[in-house]
């Protein structure tokens, strides 16, 4: 399933004041494919994110995963595109305290009714990959902060979301955690064949990413100017792909749109019986 964003930008009005993060930002993807988008605090990377997933509305732009334009949903619509495409991790690993590992990263399953044997399967498989299957019993207080944030990974991936995305999620590691995160995470998400939008305040593993992004300051709103101390000539921020001067954007719109793979309705899971699964879903009856 692919992505297209087209002009999105957004304006914050605060009081007679309006503040404009960003303008002019589109984005391609394909199926699988890995996008960094890197630029320095209040540049507008959680704003983009939170686009993407529907946490908040862009001031202008299109956007669609498949044939699926969700900027057209309503509130309960929103939920389930959220439920059943997207998939989140932010700085923080947000794990339930109560919960072990793997009922932690089992939590998205319940959206849909109670996880099945292929879920726990799929979330053991994922444990492994992100190298933290010997924690799957533990509880989050007991991991330090680089497994409970490679247990929000798994998590985030569990349903195999067409797309995963990623505020931040190596902000708060040791430095010399990141690389190994980034890489474990980068392998884990190909298997799961979903896009993934990863914001960080650095382009330090760009070469990792199928394409790069940066939220630059370009231009800003008359009324914002004086509060944020810029000078007429900083304004609007604009997004650039770096690997592709001339990225995908200026394809034939038409032409593109019908290379979308059309989605197919989910089947709505039934659950299984397990006896490894009752007490988990004991917890949630
Ligand atoms: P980043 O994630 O790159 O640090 P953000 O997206 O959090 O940047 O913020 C970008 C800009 O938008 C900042 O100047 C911030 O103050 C502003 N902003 C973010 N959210 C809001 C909001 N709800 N209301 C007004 N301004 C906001
Ligand atoms: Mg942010």
């Amino acid at each position: 399933m692919s992505l297209i964003a087209r002009n999105l930008s957004k304006t914050y009005k605060e009081g007679v004041n309006n503040q404009t993060v960003f303008t002019g930002v589109s984005i391609v993807l394909d199926k699988g494919e890995t996008l960094l988008v890197v630029g320095p605090a209040g540049s507008g990377k959680s704003t983009l994110i939170n686009i993407l997933g529907c946490l908040e509305s862009p001031t202008t732009g299109t956007y669609l995963i498949g044939e699926t334009d969700p900027l057209t949903f309503g509130r309960s619509k929103i939920s389930r595109f959220r439920r059943d495409y997207l998939g989140f991790i932010f700085s923080e690993a947000y794990l339930l305290p109560q919960l072990t590992v793997l009922e932690n990263t089992l939590i998205p399953c319940l959206a849909t009714g109670l996880p099945l044997k292929a879920d726990v399967a799929f979330a053991k498989e994922l444990l492994e990959q992100m190298k933290i299957d010997n924690c799957q019993g533990l509880y989050p207080e007991t991991l330090s902060r680089d497994q409970q944030q490679r247990a929000a990974a798994v998590r985030a991936m569990i349903k195999r979301p067409s797309l995963i995305l990623a505020d931040e999620p190596v902000s708060r590691l040791d430095a010399r955690a990141v690389e190994p995160f980034v890489d474990d995470f980068l392998a884990a998400q190909k298997s799961c064949g979903s896009m993934l939008i990863m914001a960080s305040d650095s382009p330090d593993f760009k070469e990792k990413f199928d394409r790069t992004a940066r939220l630059e300051k370009t231009r800003w709103t008359i009324s914002g100017r004086r509060k944020y101390g810029l000078d007429e000539n900083d304004s609007v921020l604009n997004i650039r792909n770096e690997s592709e001067p001339a990225p995908a954007l200026g394809l034939d719109e038409d032409e593109y749109i019908q290379d979308i793979e059309m989605t197919q309705p989910k089947p709505e899971p039934q659950p299984e019986e397990g006896a490894e699964l009752d007490a988990f879903r004991r917890r949630f009856q």
